[in-house]
């Protein structure tokens, strides 16, 4: 991926990962999100788990679910059943144990992680356009629906966006991602954009933000795909009214 990183990129001089600087360990998906095998060293051990000093693995996080794959140990292949982050750690759940201190080369399970960078650009598309359609706050999304409350979002709407989202997929732009950080946003004249803060840990001082030009622009640190054209047209949009001006939109891709 090539990324407009602008002045603050994270590829200048000793400011690599800055903005994921929270995790004791680099994580490589966050600077390339087709990165499938990688070689680290493992930091921390305990039973079925270990700590490595980089990784690609995504660990389960923002409505995205963990990554599995394999860690080669010599000639050895040991399932990666899940990955998580504890405190400030990303635990690799383990189908055996490892030592402490080894090398060990780590491989994604490709496939699975490929179909949630598409679905998960697809949340991004469709929360930018609901949001543009008026659909109210967003309250919760993952790789298959959004929720807002309230909203008075109808079917016509729906039925709208979804034949914005095909158009979007079929133009095929390019995915822009940037970093900023609390003061260039609290400077932000446009206040979406300063609201972005109260949704912000504290502790994150470089905020990576994800950008569908035109469309969608939120922080994350989750995996994408280059360009709109990956993720696919859909092949399901859903809506379900609930209780409350809960309104939920279901999606799947074709
Ligand atoms: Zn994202």
């Amino acid at each position: 991926m090539e990324p407009n990183m602008g002045d603050r990129g994270m590829r200048h001089g000793g400011a690599s990962y800055e903005s994921v600087n929270y995790f004791t360990s680099t994580p490589l998906y966050a600077e390339d999100s087709y990165l499938r095998e990688f070689n680290a060293e493992v930091v921390k051990v305990g039973p079925r788990f270990a700590v490595l000093d980089r990784t690609a693995f995504y660990p389960e996080s923002g409505g995205q679910p963990s990554d599995t794959g394999f860690l080669v140990v010599d000639d050895r292949e040991i399932r990666v059943r899940k990955v998580m982050v504890r405190g400030r750690e990303i635990f690799h759940y383990l189908s055996e144990d490892v030592t402490d201190g080894i090398q060990v080369n780590g491989v994604i399970d490709w496939e699975p992680r490929y179909f949630n960078m598409r679905r998960h650009s697809g949340e991004h598309l469709l929360t930018g356009l609901f949001e543009r359609a008026g659909a109210g706050p967003k309250v919760y999304s993952d790789l298959t629906r959004l929720e807002f409350r309230p909203s008075g979002l109808d079917e016509e709407a729906v039925r709208r966006v979804g034949a914005e989202f095909d158009e979007v997929v079929d133009a095929n732009i390019p995915l822009t991602i940037y970093y900023t950080s609390r003061e260039e946003l609290e400077g932000e004249e446009d206040e979406r954009k300063r609201s972005f803060l109260d949704k912000i840990p504290r502790a994150l001082e470089r905020l990576r933000m994800v950008e569908i030009p035109g469309h969608a622009l939120t922080f994350c640190f989750g995996t994408h795909v280059r360009s709109t054209g990956e993720i696919g047209r859909l092949a399901e949009l859903e809506l379900k009214m609930g209780k409350r001006g809960l309104r939920t939109v279901s999606f799947v891709l074709e």
